[in-house]
């Protein structure tokens, strides 16, 4: 038996990123940038305008004996077109949010800050002095020529598919999204449709998997349920390696009929068989006509946690990911974990935050054929092998599982927490939602390059010596959540320089 460390790296040390391929924009979502993302051209690509109203010389605004200035309106620019003359001096020109500044212009003023006699007016009154650059958006403000913009390895989500767009990528180089062929093993085994004959019980495993394996972002096959016959397996796994990845459940035991170690042998090769945890000990991994074989126990919370600690790092690193596992936090377990087991035990809780800690209540009878006790799970407790016993309000490292629960968390912590703590977490949980990353409003500074960064660890600095528990989950979550940011030009120069400053301050 080995430890779920040694299974890890012995199963990742086999497995590789997927080939790059060329990919059609709209597919691209949820899989990896293969290559860094420049900028071709300035964006926007041209100065306009960031409201519908009047383009005009700044010194043309100011009041004239105490009169608001009126200019002669020569004509207007809309979105999509060129102004085809010059604003010239005691003129204006009409101008709709998009549309390119008019040479001469040097500032534009919103319509609600003027005086006309409606849309074909021959004359604007100005009520307010405008400076330069009023409601300009500059060429370049965006993004400028040769900028790196998305940097390679970035998960594409819904923001990264916009800015590919943005710069005119009709198809995106990516690792290839895995195909994952998923085969349920057993004769008491039936489909999800079909009545329950004494004896029988119905397939949840092929469907969890198929699910936790799209939810990883790779593409499910379910083959089916094979007999617990050699004859039946062969024939299922003669279809099974057209694929990149296996996962089996069922038939990696000792029993009589547990004969998908068999085939392995028959047809490729074991390269380990049990881990030394639970749920879960009888895992099989190797490899079956060059194609790898997960091979995970049949008892459905079983599949499900072993799913989760293999099947998705495995996935995860055929994608092209760099980050392969989950965050990690300490709680407090509040109920505890009577049962003590030699082996390492994953227990399945539901994690909050309250009173600045985390504690964590498990979810009742853990047994390997609970499946209710995966339910209002969005945690894994970790109870060390050896027999450790987690007493009702022992701290314990703790998987949080679903990037939602960690939401969820942020936001109560939020509802409770200071001014400054609140607008760190506000932060953190837009960071999380992957947003434009925009903390200008909330904290009124300059939008300077680096300056949001800076001011984002500063919040979280502050937040953290308000609690320890959540400077460790900040950290945790900031680490797993810095590069899908980086792109926002405004937000620091390159993804390295927000490393350098990130590390002191969150490692600490
Ligand atoms: P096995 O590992 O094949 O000995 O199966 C262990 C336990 O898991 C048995 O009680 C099986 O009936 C159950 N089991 C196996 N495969 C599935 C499945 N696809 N769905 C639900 N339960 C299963
Ligand atoms: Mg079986």
């Amino acid at each position: 038996m080995i430890s779920v460390e040694e299974a890890l790296e012995r199963m990742l040390g086999e497995i590789g990123a997927l080939n790059v391929t060329q990919i059609a924009l709209p597919e691209a979502l949820g899989l990896v940038l293969a290559e860094d993302v420049v900028a071709q051209e300035d964006m926007p690509p041209f100065a306009n305008s960031a409201m519908d109203g009047f383009a005009l010389l700044s010194r043309d605004s100011q009041t004239r004996d105490g009169h608001p200035a009126r200019l002669r309106v020569t004509g207007g620019v809309a979105a999509g077109y060129v102004a085809d003359h010059q604003v010239e001096e005691g003129t204006a020109m009409r101008i709709m949010t998009g549309a390119p500044v008019p040479p001469g212009a040097d500032t534009v003023i919103e319509v609600e800050l003027t005086h006309s006699d409606g849309p074909d007016s021959e004359w604007v009154e100005i009520m307010k002095a405008v400076t330069p650059g009023n409601n300009i958006r500059p060429a370049g403000e965006d993004m400028r020529r040769g900028q790196t913009v998305l940097l390679r390895g970035t998960e594409i989500g819904p923001w990264e598919i916009g800015v590919l767009a943005t710069v005119g990528w009709a198809k995106v180089p990516v690792t290839r999204r895995a195909r994952v062929a998923v085969l349920s093993t057993g004769d008491e085994i039936v489909d999800v449709d079909q009545p329950l004959q004494p004896g029988k019980i119905r397939n949840s495993n092929g469907y969890l998997l198929e699910a936790a394996i799209r939810q990883a972002g790779a593409e499910p096959h379910r083959l089916g349920i094979a007999q617990d016959t050699i004859e039946s397996l062969r024939e299922k796994f003669s279809e099974a390696i057209k694929y990149d990845l296996i996962i089996t459940s069922g038939g990696v035991s000792v029993g009589d009929f547990d004969l998908v170690k068999n085939i392995m042998t028959e047809q490729g090769e074991i390269n380990f068989w049990r881990i030394n945890m639970r749920p879960g000990k009888p895992v099989a991994f190797g490899h079956i006509g060059g194609v790898p074989l997960l091979g995970l126990p049949g008892n459905p919370v079983s599949a499900a946690v072993t799913f989760e600690l293999f099947g998705r790092p495995v996935i995860r690193k055929m994608l092209g990911h760099t980050r392969l596992l989950r965050p990690q936090i300490d709680v407090v377990v509040e109920d505890g974990v009577k049962e003590r087991v030699m082996r390492r035990h994953y227990v399945r809780a539901h994690v909050t935050w309250q009173n600045g800690r985390f504690l964590a209540r498990t979810t009742g009878n853990q047994g390997s054929h609970i499946t209710t006790s995966l339910l209002n799970a969005n945690a894994l407790v970790i109870v060390p092998e050896g027999g450790a016993q987690i007493h009702p309000g022992d701290m314990a490292k703790t998987i949080l599982r679903a990037r939602q629960a960690v939401t969820e968390l942020v936001t109560r912590d939020a509802q409770q927490s200071s001014c400054l703590h609140l607008v760190a977490i506000t932060a953190l949980q837009r960071l999380l939602d992957k947003p434009a990353f925009d903390l200008t409003k909330e904290c009124k500074q300059v939008n300077a390059p680096g300056r949001k960064v800076q001011l984002l660890l500063n919040l979280i600095k502050a937040a953290g010596s308000a609690a320890a528990a959540t400077a460790d989950f900040l950290r945790q979550v900031l680490w797993e959540n810095l590069i899908p940011i980086t792109y926002n030009p405004a937000a620091l120069d390159s993804a390295a320089q927000l490393t350098h400053i990130a590390r002191p301050v969150v490692a600490q």
